[in-house]
């Protein structure tokens, strides 16, 4: 079964190897246990069912939570010249009648359905006369309420078991934590699921994290290190995204917002600009994502601190799906921590405590100084191998360090002790700059022996010092006012016996385009091969506006890539190419052919 497996995952997708765990994941769909697979965004999932499917006699029922991201692979499945199709409320009747035939005369492999057509009478009674092979359930966390994504109609897929007795389901979810895990097993009644749960960590994505201090500047610097690539722009507030697109949009970049307050016309024509490569840039609140199978998105910026690290992990995660190097930045500000809190204000207390936990996770993260891939592994209790991620702000040393953090630390937990931990952290810096402000002369902090203790730095600089240490649990903000608080560690500090780890708060702006190049063992490419790349993006792009389908679904970037560095002239050599399966290289293999024959000859 092994070798049919690779040998379907070759003459359709043009791959030679898995990725991580999905040789498992497709063993184990075949052989007709029921299972849930956690992989990370852009980690194969789709292929996980779909080459089992092709592999095995009948047909796979798909369901699919949004009808952009049913289209998207059913039209991806068609070109690779898999026999899929979609079932929801735009496909005409005719064309429905068409599908239906088709099922019946196992003409179909796969079928994508939404969930509320699925449990429709009229349709379980219509499957109960198919060879069903198996049912996958994709983005499965839509099903449970402990998700980021719950939706109720997900909820109905707890009949599955009982509509499709012996049937296997199996589920996808790219969310990580353990009691979401447990839910889909839970809600979908999976009968003893082999789980199987890969590495959340993505290694080709560059994780970058600073304050925020210009914003417009900060996102200028980092989308020209991507010049004609695809970005997300994450901010917080529907009103931050329509601002943000108009400022760049009159600085010359080509930026769309996006979020719930456009209509759905507009929300449609904006994401579709987006995927067709009108645009090369969308703004938007976490509105944008879900459905978005965008496999060439280089980088992602986040305009503000997301709310919880999951949410982190899944935003900044579309980045880079086609494993080539991409960018991830943060930039964040105290004052996002502050705004997450007066949202979720409204919350039921038990909901809140759990919201503000996952916050202040959040702001640590931000703030530590812990290697990037690291922390976020860790939020998922698993662990990086190395000890040097070389992929992000930290472990490539462009933060500097303070040198004298623990000197540093002491003199700010010092001055928190000698304010009877009574004070904020704004007027904490104050007492330590020397300031002459009012309220601290009345409290006659000007005699305090901290006083003026750090008069050589900006206020700024302490107070985010300060956030590092509350970050790093050394300090605590507690109560309404975020009162300063020293921790059981706190007082190690000052006793010499611990030393944090403290960020120099104006990083060091190095020159970072080269680390955001493609993977090594993607070959990296020569001036040349850039230059032939462009040419074989622009036929993508003709070929993609001809067919009205997304560029990257016609070649990724990935393929392309691999062609640019090969540079095959006959169809033989074109079969070589990473991502060329038979039947596109029928179809598109020619143009490219043709171009790289040309460019040869031009060198
Ligand atoms: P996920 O659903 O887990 O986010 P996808 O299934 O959308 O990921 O896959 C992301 C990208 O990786 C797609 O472009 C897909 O074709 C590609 N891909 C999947 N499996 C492989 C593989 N074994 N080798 C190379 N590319 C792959």
């Amino acid at each position: 079964m092994l070798k049919k497996i690779e040998k379907t995952l070759k003459q359709y997708w043009g791959y030679d190897e898995f990725r991580p765990l999905q040789k498992e994941a497709m063993l184990s769909a075949i052989s007709g246990r029921d299972s849930l697979v956690v992989l990370p965004t852009g980690g194969g999932k789709s292929l996980c069912f779909q080459v089992p499917a092709m592999s095995l006699d009948g047909i796979t029922l798909v369901i699919s939570p949004l009808i952009s991201l049913m289209k998207d692979q059913v039209d991806g499945l068609v070109d690779c010249g898999v026999p899929a199709a979609r079932l929801d409320s735009t496909v005409s009747p005719e064309d429905r009648t068409a599908i239906y035939r088709q099922a019946f005369a196992g003409e179909l492999k796969l079928l994508y359905l939404s969930p509320e057509r699925l449990m429709s009478k009229g349709f379980t009674d219509f499957i109960s006369d198919l060879n069903i092979t198996m049912v996958a359930v994709d983005e499965a966390h839509c099903v449970s309420m402990w998700g980021h994504d719950f939706r109720p109609e997900y909820r109905q897929l707890g009949r599955l078991k009982q509509i499709f007795g012996a049937i296997p389901i199996h589920a996808y979810t790219a969310t990580a934590t353990g009691q979401v895990r447990d839910d889909i097993a839970k809600q979908l009644k999976l009968d003893k699921p082999e789980i199987l749960v890969g590495s959340f960590d993505r290694p080709n994505l560059f994780y970058r994290i600073m304050q925020r201090e210009n914003r417009m500047k900060q996102l200028k610097e980092i989308i020209d290190r991507h010049e004609g690539e695809s970005g997300i722009i994450y901010c917080i507030k529907r009103s931050d995204t329509e601002q943000v697109a108009k400022s760049l949009n009159k600085e010359g970049y080509k930026a769309l917002p996006y979020h719930a307050g456009l209509t759905d016309e507009k929300r449609r024509k904006h994401q579709d600009a987006f995927i067709k490569e009108k645009t090369d840039i969308i703004v938007a609140t976490i509105a944008f994502g879900m459905g978005i199978d965008k496999s060439n998105v280089r980088y992602v910026i986040h305009c503000g601190m997301p709310k919880s690290l999951e949410n982190y992990q899944q935003e900044s995660g579309r980045a880079g799906r086609d494993g080539l190097n991409s960018e991830c930045v943060l930039l964040y500000s105290p004052g996002d921590f502050a705004l997450w809190k007066s949202i979720m204000q409204d919350m039921p207390t038990e909901a809140l405590k759990i919201s503000e936990g996952k916050l202040s996770y959040m702001y640590s993260f931000c703030t530590g100084a812990t290697c990037r891939h690291q922390a976020i592994l860790n939020y998922f209790d698993q662990k990086l191998e190395n000890d040097n991620c070389q992929a992000c702000d930290i472990c490539l040393d462009e933060v500097e360090q303070v040198e004298d953090a623990l000197i540093v630390a002491q003199k700010i937990i010092s001055c928190v002790a000698r304010l009877n931990q009574s004070f904020g952290s704004n007027y904490t810096a104050e007492v330590l700059t020397g300031s002459n402000n009012m309220r601290l002369i009345m409290n006659r902090h000007q005699e305090l022996s901290t006083y003026g203790l750090m008069a050589e730095h900006k206020q700024p600089t302490i107070r985010n010092w300060i956030e590092q240490l509350v970050g790093q649990d050394y300090l605590a903000k507690v109560g309404e006012y975020h009162v300063l608080a020293i921790t059981k560690s706190g007082w190690e500090v000052l006793r010499g016996n611990i030393t944090p780890r403290l960020l120099k708060a104006s990083e060091k702006t190095k020159d970072t385009k080269s680390k955001a190049k493609p993977k090594a063992h993607l070959n990296d490419l020569s001036s040349g091969q850039i230059e032939l790349f462009e040419i074989l993006r622009q036929i993508r792009r003709e070929i993609a506006d001809k067919k009205g389908i997304p560029a990257y679904l016609i070649f990724n970037d990935a393929t392309l890539h691999d062609m640019a560095y090969q540079m095959p002239i006959d169809d033989e050599q074109l079969l070589q190419i990473h991502g060329v399966g038979v039947q596109k290289k029928s179809k598109y293999g020619k143009k490219f052919i043709k171009a790289i024959i040309k460019f040869k000859e031009s060198q």
